[in-house]
């Protein structure tokens, strides 16, 4: 297989790492999903990764804290997250580095875009933890915020579903797996893709994403070598 896209950013959310017991990290899972961003990386790949925080904390389901509160401690859990890849990366031979949002600078580098995309060219994989790095944002933002300041060629949202239904398809057997859709689409009709600002983003800078599902991980490296799975959103 040959690699359609030059450079990715690929959105992890923090569920997707978490395996079966749905809270936490299983380290089987993350090496499970990093297996594939290694042969894609080894074929050239340029590879960013926005990792979600869900699996530990959401801010926005906690509403007995203050929501600023809240949020910080959301980025955090993504931080946690960051790492746990780059480990799993490193122990499968990857040259990686952790850039946050939020400056901890005995764990991490801080975002600074030109050293990321020096890593990426020199064929490191970059994570970018604690999102944008602001409250009341999400992680799905900050992987358009990242895809349009790195340049990336598509954002690849890995999710639990494999691509975007016109309902509920866990609640509905009717419901329709859509192939391609429009980012009018997915504001107007507000289908659960991403948020809305995180949609407008990549609307605004005509950054397509493929939603796909991660149950068998070796479907970033399909989506990667440009098999049709998944829906992708585009103009
Ligand atoms: N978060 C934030 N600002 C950001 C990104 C994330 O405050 O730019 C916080 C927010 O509380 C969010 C949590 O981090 O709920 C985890 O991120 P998200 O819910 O997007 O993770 P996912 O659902 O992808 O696992």
């Amino acid at each position: 297989m040959q690699p359609k896209y030059k450079r990715v950013l690929l959105k992890l959310s923090g569920e997707s790492l978490a395996g079966k017991e749905g809270h936490g990290i299983d380290f089987d899972t993350v090496l499970k999903i990093c297996r594939p961003i290694k042969t894609c990386s080894l074929m050239g790949v340029q590879i960013a990764i926005v990792v979600g925080g869900g699996n530990f904390w959401r801010g926005r389901s906690n509403g007995q804290m203050d929501r600023t509160r809240a949020d910080h401690m959301g980025m955090l859990a993504t931080a946690i997250n960051a790492l746990g890849v780059a480990d799993a990366l490193e122990q499968l031979g990857m040259q990686v580095r952790v850039q946050t949002a939020i400056s901890m600078q005995e764990v991490a580098e801080p975002y600074i875009r030109n050293r990321a995309v020096r890593h990426l060219e020199k064929g490191r994989v970059v994570i970018f933890g604690c999102g944008t790095g602001n409250p009341f944002f999400s992680t799905d933002t900050a992987a358009s915020l990242r895809a349009a300041e790195i340049e990336a060629d598509i954002i690849l949202k890995a999710t639990m579903v494999d691509g975007v239904y016109d309902a509920d398809p866990k609640i509905n057997a009717n419901a329709k797996k859509f192939d391609t859709l429009s980012y009018m689409d997915v504001l107007s009709k507000d289908l659960k893709v991403m948020d809305s600002t995180a949609a407008s983003m990549c609307r605004d800078n005509h950054i397509p994403i493929c939603v796909f599902s991660l149950e068998d991980p070796e479907n970033i490296e399909r989506v990667i070598c440009g098999q049709s799975i998944g829906t992708v959103v585009k103009e």
